[in-house]
């Protein structure tokens, strides 16, 4: 069978049996794939320091059958992203990323806007941008690329906009926002938002991606941003995210 080359990100590594590795990339043009790299624990030339989470690599590989592993026979490393693998709050957050691309994509369903997010979210952080910040910038988009975009310019009951004349919060259930009258009615468990948020929110899913950094989101933002997509994803995904845990305590520290 022919050779084909694909850019991909590592999202995942495990080990396979003495020698191989089994590898969780993104692609633009494959989208999630699981490839196996037969002799990678061995190998000091076709693999080694390359297949590392987070690192962008030019993929050969076999494809399969079946849609079942396709065989990586060579890696080139295109971008390390090393100070992701060293610095801890950078690494929590690049994991987080992660994990949310393999819980909300599926294998053999590429789409380029994940992988440039994807890009984006691991350069800024590698280059010494806000953890959190990034991180909820990613996650907010992330779940649009997806189809998942929470609704936030109006009260979904009322259809009153958002304004200072009323408190919204955000329902996991939904994805779009109540105003403070229409969820006593409800009463259901929305997670509140402050107004500055929502307004940041708003600009961020207008922004092109490489416009995403010049927006000013203060981190208490950030922190409000990533609870609130924590809630709603949980609803979405009906499963624990493995990676929050490491990020948690910062996140949910209020000033
Ligand atoms: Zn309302």
């Amino acid at each position: 069978m022919p050779t084909c080359s694909t850019w991909g990100i590592i999202l995942n590594l495990s080990g396979h049996g003495e020698s191989d590795k089994i590898v969780t990339f993104y692609s633009p043009d494959l989208g999630r794939m699981t490839g196996i790299a037969k002799g990678a624990k061995r190998s000091k030339k076709r693999f080694v320091n390359k297949l590392e989470l987070f690192s962008l690599l030019d993929i050969t590989y076999r494809p399969s059958r079946n849609n079942g592993l396709i065989f990586l026979s060579e890696a080139e490393l295109k971008e390390p992203f090393l100070s992701l693998r060293t610095r801890h709050r950078r690494y929590t957050m690049a994991a987080l990323a992660c994990e949310l691309i393999i819980r909300f994509t599926s294998e053999h369903d590429p789409d380029p806007e994940i992988f440039t997010l994807l890009c984006w979210l691991l350069e800024t952080v590698n280059s010494g941008g806000q953890p959190l910040k990034a991180g909820a910038l990613f996650h907010l988009r992330l779940l649009g690329a997806c189809g998942y975009q929470p609704e936030l310019t109006i009260c979904s009951l009322c259809k009153k906009q958002v304004n200072n004349s009323r408190f919204f919060a955000l329902q996991p259930a939904t994805g779009s926002l109540v105003c403070n009258r229409c969820n006593t009615r409800v009463q259901q468990s929305a997670f509140a938002l402050s107004l500055q948020t929502i307004k940041f929110l708003q600009t961020a899913q207008q922004l092109k991606i490489h416009q995403l950094q010049r927006l000013q989101l203060p981190e208490k933002n950030a922190r409000e941003t990533l609870q609130m997509l924590y809630r709603y994803s949980q609803h979405l995904l009906q499963r624990d995210i493995h990676s929050w845990k490491f990020i948690v305590q910062e996140v949910c520290l209020w000033d």
